[in-house]
């Protein structure tokens, strides 16, 4: 049923109103629209239109943009206001430029025309219009029918749910069911990506092979995205109506030459990437229509729940202006949505005033990552790590951090840190956890002022805990930044009995002839180096380098970000024996550090035993030929 209305299509010949105040123009028009044996009647202006269309009614009006008094805008908004206002409105415009297209369409014009006389691609823009309103006006009828029972009702489903060229959802459709998806991902804590394809200048295709053989390409484009997502994600991915809610992918068609997919059970970025690659190759293949081949391009812009927002609408106009990102810079490619300016400033600001009453309310909280010895297989040490949890939110570190370092709140926050990691450690020990040293990361803006020292001082002596016990983690940046001012900084506070590190080793660019003369006692690998080695050869060869440049130095290395065996057991070839990461532990509570840390042990005993003699041999011929190599 829905088939045969669909084709059925509007009666022709149409009847046409045509608006333009040159006459040479709407004589042109008029009789190239007669030639096709419609109806016209032609007007010099917008009121003496809207005079006759009081009397009568017109299967669409074309109406010229630029007129003197009532322009083709107004005149577009009073039809709208009219009896007639489901009327088709086509504006026709000499310029091509956006400003004028927009302008139309806020007006209420349903699409527009560049004026030439390429007729019969006229014709098919003002046929699919009346087809489009005369699908409406069905909608509407079956509406009015619905009371009546029968298959009407179905009817007006189909019609209200779906695209009736491509037969995939409609907008509202889509938009229904990313609300379902999206309550989805939030109960499974699950991610859910939202991705807008766009055709690249789609438009060419429809001038210079005419509407019909654009509708063709937009048909199968719609087949080829269904195809697609069903080889990358299996082929019940889309459920049986090709789109269900319940972690079903969906695909939907909007209006124009946009599509929209929901991916849902998405576990990461490239998981996204891989099935975007996979949809586009499918739409790069050329499209044959009548006999000719063409080829497209896509634009598409990506935003992913709950990360890039945690509405539909929010998802929408996101993937929108990662997708308009996209086209300005060229096309034909693949964007993630990123926050503007003004958004960050507001989230910084949101972030900011919360930070300012954190305190306060004892929304901090100190956790502890162990970090273990596998020469000893024993855990020697915990790092603290802050963590604020907001309502029901935790908001990690690399978002609160920068914003609390820029506004000076990082002092009175790192004060606190400091203070409270020192207590928690203390306690911890008296309780029998066998730990020597505390680390704390040191931002720059607390390491210049003076309070660190009285700071540093007060923690050792308030909680009783003897000279090196805590380790102050600070950047290469940081040390090495006025060089002369800083040493005698970093030589009081080893007087006052700390350890120094340097953090994140690697990322700065300090100089071998400052780092000769720094008083550090380690150095921490970059959790970037680790996570490249087994990956490629010059991940390996960098931490190599690090490791021996510590070695060199006389000071313990520490790798960050272990998370797998095998880093672990090539960092243990390339020398270095102390490691950090998820592998052994994650940062936990002080309540369960005492658990966490027997459990590092095990995996670090796990991973000597299966290290093996030959492992251990290489290791400690690295050592060897390290700490020559840099000596010499
Ligand atoms: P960082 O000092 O380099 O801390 C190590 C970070 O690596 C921590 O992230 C830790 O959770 C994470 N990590 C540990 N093992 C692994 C692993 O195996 N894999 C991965 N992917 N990550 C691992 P976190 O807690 O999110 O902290 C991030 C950064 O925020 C810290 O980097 C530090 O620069 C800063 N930060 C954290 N707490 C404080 C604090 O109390 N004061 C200051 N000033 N900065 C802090
Ligand atoms: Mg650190
Ligand atoms: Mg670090």
């Amino acid at each position: 049923m829905f088939a045969a209305a669909q084709s059925a299509g509007a009666q022709e010949p149409f009847s046409v109103a045509v608006v333009d105040d040159d006459p040479m123009w709407r004589f042109l028009l008029a009789s190239a629209l007669r030639e096709r044996g419609w109806q016209v009647f032609d007007f010099e202006s917008g009121p003496r239109m809207l005079d006759e269309l009081a009397a009568r009614a017109f299967d669409i009006v074309l109406v010229d943009a630029m007129m003197p008094e009532v322009d083709g805008f107004e005149t577009c908004r009073r039809v709208r206001r009219s009896e007639w206002a489901a009327t088709p409105l086509l504006m026709l415009t000499g310029l091509e430029d956006d400003h004028s297209i927009r302008r139309a369409f806020d007006a209420g014009a349903n699409d527009f025309f560049i004026k030439s006389t390429h007729w019969p691609l006229l014709v098919e823009r003002i046929r699919s219009l009346v087809d489009a309103a005369e699908t409406e006006r069905r909608l509407r009828h079956a509406e009015r029918d619905l009371d009546a029972g029968r298959d009407a009702r179905r009817e007006l489903e189909q019609l209200a749910e779906h695209d009736p060229l491509t037969r995939l959802p409609n907008r509202d459709a889509f938009l229904r069911r990313l609300a379902v998806a999206t309550n989805e991902a939030r109960a499974c804590d699950q991610c859910l990506a939202v991705a807008l394809i766009d055709i690249d200048r789609f438009r060419q295709i429809n001038d210079t092979l005419g509407q019909a053989a654009g509708d063709q390409v937009l048909r199968m484009v719609g087949e080829r995205i269904v195809a697609a997502l069903r080889e990358a994600l299996g082929v019940d991915a889309l459920g049986a109506q090709g789109n269900a809610g319940r972690s079903h992918a969906c695909a939907a068609r909007f209006p124009g030459d946009e599509f929209a997919l929901a991916i849902p059970s998405m576990r990461s970025v490239s998981e996204v990437d891989e099935t975007l690659r996979h949809v586009r190759a499918a739409l790069h293949r050329p499209f044959v229509v009548d006999g000719s081949e063409c080829f497209v391009s896509t634009s598409v812009g990506v935003a992913m729940f709950p990360r890039d927002g945690d509405s539909p609408d929010a998802l929408i106009s996101n993937a929108d202006r990662a997708t308009r990102e996209v086209k300005a810079r060229g096309r034909n490619d693949v964007g993630w949505y990123r926050p503007t300016h003004q958004e960050e400033n507001r989230d910084r600001f949101e972030i900011l005033s919360g930070l300012h009453k954190a305190i306060e309310r004892a929304e901090f909280e100190v956790y502890f990552q162990p970090w273990v010895d596998l020469a000893s297989a024993t855990v020697t040490g915990v790092e603290a790590l802050l963590r604020w949890r907001r309502g029901d939110r935790q908001i990690p570190p690399a978002e609160f951090i920068p914003v609390a370092e820029d506004s000076g709140l990082i002092i009175p926050i790192g004060e606190w840190v400091l203070q409270h990691a020192a207590g928690q450690f203390a306690q911890m020990r008296r309780q029998g956890i066998a730990l020597q040293r505390l680390a704390v990361n040191i931002p720059t803006a607390h390491f210049e002022r003076d309070t660190l020292l009285s700071g540093l001082r007060a923690a050792l002596h308030l909680n009783s805990l003897p000279p090196r016990s805590i380790e102050l983690e600070l950047t290469e940046t940081c040390m090495v930044r006025d060089f002369e001012k800083t040493l005698p900084k970093l030589e009081a506070l080893i007087r006052a009995g700390a350890t120094l590190a340097i953090d994140d080793f690697g990322t700065g660019y300090s100089s071998l002839a400052y780092l000769t003369r720094l008083p550090i006692s380690k150095l921490k690998v970059d959790r970037a180096f680790v996570g490249e080695l087994g990956r490629c050869a010059q991940g390996a060869a960098v931490c190599k380098a690090i490791i021996a440049l510590g070695q060199g130095l006389g000071v313990q290395v520490l790798a960050e970000g272990v998370e797998t065996a095998e880093q672990a057991r090539e960092l243990m070839a390339l020398g270095c024996t102390t490691m950090q990461g998820f592998l052994f532990a994650r940062p936990v509570p002080a309540a369960a550090l005492s658990s966490a840390i027997s459990e590092a042990v095990i995996v670090a005993r796990h991973i000597i035993g299966g290290a093996g003699a030959a492992g251990r041999a290489r290791h400690e011929r690295n050592t060897t030929d390290a700490r020559g190599e840099v000596v010499r």
